[in-house]
């Protein structure tokens, strides 16, 4: 009787693509760029939503705490799933921008440019508009898709873990939303004219807004919610309706998408002036 060979699974052909695919990426890498991209995405994170955290958390506590969306705080345990998520995803939005914008193999295939001048001053600061647009789409687009009951536990759920929103919960993503959501990044290299202050700006102005989002708190002033131009941008009750009902409110600066496509909470704006209205500290 001939012997038949069982081939264990890390020996098919699949899983020898697969793992000489992560040794290339791995020599392929500047491990010195990956580490000072770490250093300032995660020097940003910490600093902001710690400060944050500190003043609303902590310190104005219980004199803050009847302004809170939903008027009670998250766990301990959360915190700290969401820091060590938002831990994991900083690694690889550093893996992936140290692999588009520094690598020699990639870079000179970007459209990143290095003087100013190259595209003038006007295209300079009407870039940033444009790539709140670009982002808030990218965003809108990929989020509402990682709400499809098909993908939503395998990618977005965790995310979701947070039903009352911490600073922290910023990047608390799945390694796998992780990877989409620096995607963004990968769409700005190969689309408009990048300089690298506008990366350095622009994903600053990002984490500022994401953690305003998930703070617990509304800083916009009331009536924001109504007004003609308060109408279009995202607020954190917003967001946090989105944490606490899982449906309904995608966006992420801007509410256009939302409000074009109907995917915006009808009880929104009555939510955002309800919170806005409390004047007296709940017992
Ligand atoms: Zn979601
Ligand atoms: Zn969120």
């Amino acid at each position: 009787m001939r012997s038949v060979a069982i081939i264990a699974p890390e020996n098919t052909e699949e899983h020898r693509k697969g793992s000489n695919f992560i040794v290339i990426i791995i020599h392929f890498m500047i491990w010195e760029n990956f580490y000072g991209n770490f250093r300032l995405i995660g020097m940003r994170y910490f600093l902001l939503a710690f400060l944050l955290f500190l003043l609303f958390y902590i310190i104005f506590r219980n004199k803050w705490l009847y302004k809170k969306i939903q008027p009670r705080f998250p766990k301990n345990k959360d915190y700290i799933r969401e820091i060590l998520y938002s831990v994991a995803t900083m690694m690889i939005f550093a893996f992936v921008s140290a692999i588009v914008f520094s690598h020699p193999l990639v870079r000179p295939h970007t459209t990143l440019y290095k003087n100013i001048t190259e595209f003038g001053w006007v295209y300079y600061f009407v870039a940033f508009p444009l790539m709140l647009v670009i982002h808030d789409t990218y965003f809108y687009f990929c989020h509402r898709l990682m709400h499809h009951k098909k993908i939503f536990n395998y990618v977005h759920l965790v995310h979701h873990q947070s039903t009352n929103p911490s600073p922290w919960a910023a990047y608390a993503f799945h390694p796998l939303e992780a990877f989409i959501e620096i995607g963004i990044l990968i769409v700005f290299a190969f689309s408009i004219p990048i300089h690298k202050t506008h990366l350095l700006i622009f994903f600053f102005f990002m984490i500022v807004y994401n953690v305003y989002g998930h703070l617990g708190y509304e800083l916009y002033p009331k009536g924001f919610g109504k007004h003609w131009f308060g109408r279009w941008i995202n607020t954190s009750v917003n967001h946090n309706q989105h944490h606490q009902y899982f449906k309904g409110n995608y966006g992420l600066y801007f509410l256009f998408w939302d409000r074009i496509l109907g995917t915006i909470r009808e009880d929104y704006e009555e939510r955002f002036d309800e919170v806005k209205k409390r004047t007296i500290p709940l017992k």
